[in-house]
């Protein structure tokens, strides 16, 4: 089984390669020539575009940015709809628009293409570890043939339905985590007004109901002022604009996400944009003339 893969960033490029370390026959493509090389570099072919990869594999994976980019190299000139074979499989783990993802999935139809979404969660160092976090939409029977696979990226690889639901689950996923954010934020920002140290909070209150994984990983971010990505501001508006998109499609109303949307745009015109979500903190600090760091 030939095995396509498009797209070789933070993502991509560790997911392709651990691929070929499991003994996968990959041919790779990504516009950036040096991210070839490193992951041809570990046994894997190049592709010279999207038409040469489409052309000679039954599986093709996607990483890519977004909605539009995995629409452009689905739809677009040269894309996979008019150059793979019909009985070609499309498995998108880029985060996108759900709407997207079914709107995608019935055009490569029409020529007898399937596709699954299965976007991921836990970035770049499980990524690299292939401990990610793979949830899948799609038909049950695809999930049952290309579990293995999935698995050779991912310590954990669930089902949650049709095409689509994968996106759905993983802005779920991305909504708890942006609003879990601003909360840890907004209690450590009360803290310190009220003259506690953030520190003391942070361990009063991590074993109670408060704790959460967000909690571990972001309140030592914040209160040192260490905001090196992570996960990029930018990405988490993208992963939120695509699940207000996802929600005003089907009439939910997300008033809590809209309201940590514009905190991040808001965040992005101080030029916060490419540093990590944790970054959130500053806008309370901002609004409350207060700093959080220890
Ligand atoms: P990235 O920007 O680092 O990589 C995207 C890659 O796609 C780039 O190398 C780019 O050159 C390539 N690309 C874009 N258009 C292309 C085209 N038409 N043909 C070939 N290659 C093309 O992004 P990333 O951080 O790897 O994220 C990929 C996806 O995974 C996104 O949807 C993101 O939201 C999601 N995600 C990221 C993280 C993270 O921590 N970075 C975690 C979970 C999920």
């Amino acid at each position: 089984m030939k095995i396509g893969f498009i797209g070789l960033g933070i993502m991509g490029k560790p997911m392709s390669k651990n691929l070929v370390k499991a003994g996968y026959d990959l041919v790779v493509f990504d516009h950036d020539v040096k991210k070839m090389d490193e992951v041809a570099a570990e046994g894997a072919a190049k592709g010279s575009s999207t038409a040469d990869v489409a052309g000679q594999c039954e599986v093709i994976i996607t990483m890519l940015p977004n909605s539009p980019h995995v629409r452009a190299v689905c739809l677009g000139e040269g894309g996979i709809a008019e150059t793979a074979k019909a009985g070609t499989i499309v498995i998108d783990m880029s985060s996108i628009d759900p709407v997207e993802s079914k709107s995608i999935g019935a055009e490569l139809s029409k020529k007898g293409i399937e596709m699954m979404d299965a976007p991921v969660s836990g970035g770049e160092p499980k990524a690299i570890d292939g401990t990610l976090s793979v949830m899948v939409g799609g038909s049950k029977e695809n999930f049952d043939k290309y579990y293995d696979l999935l698995m050779t990226v991912a310590g954990s690889v669930v089902y949650v339905g049709e095409l689509g639901s994968g996106n759905v689950a993983k802005l779920a996923n991305q909504v708890v985590v942006a609003l879990n954010i601003a909360a840890v934020s907004e209690a450590l920002t009360l803290a310190v007004k009220n003259g506690v140290d953030p520190e003391l909070v942070y361990q009063a209150v991590r074993g109670g109901l408060a704790g959460s994984t967000v909690l571990d990983a972001k309140a030592p971010m914040m209160m040192a002022h260490n905001f090196k990505p992570g996960f990029r501001i930018e990405l988490h508006i993208k992963d939120l604009a695509n699940a207000l998109n996802a929600a005003h499609a089907t009439s939910t109303s997300l008033p809590l996400t809209s309201q940590v949307m514009e905190i991040m745009q808001a965040l992005k015109n101080d030029g916060c944009a490419a540093e990590d979500h944790s970054a959130i903190v500053k806008y309370y600090e901002k609004i409350s003339n207060v700093t959080v760091e220890k």
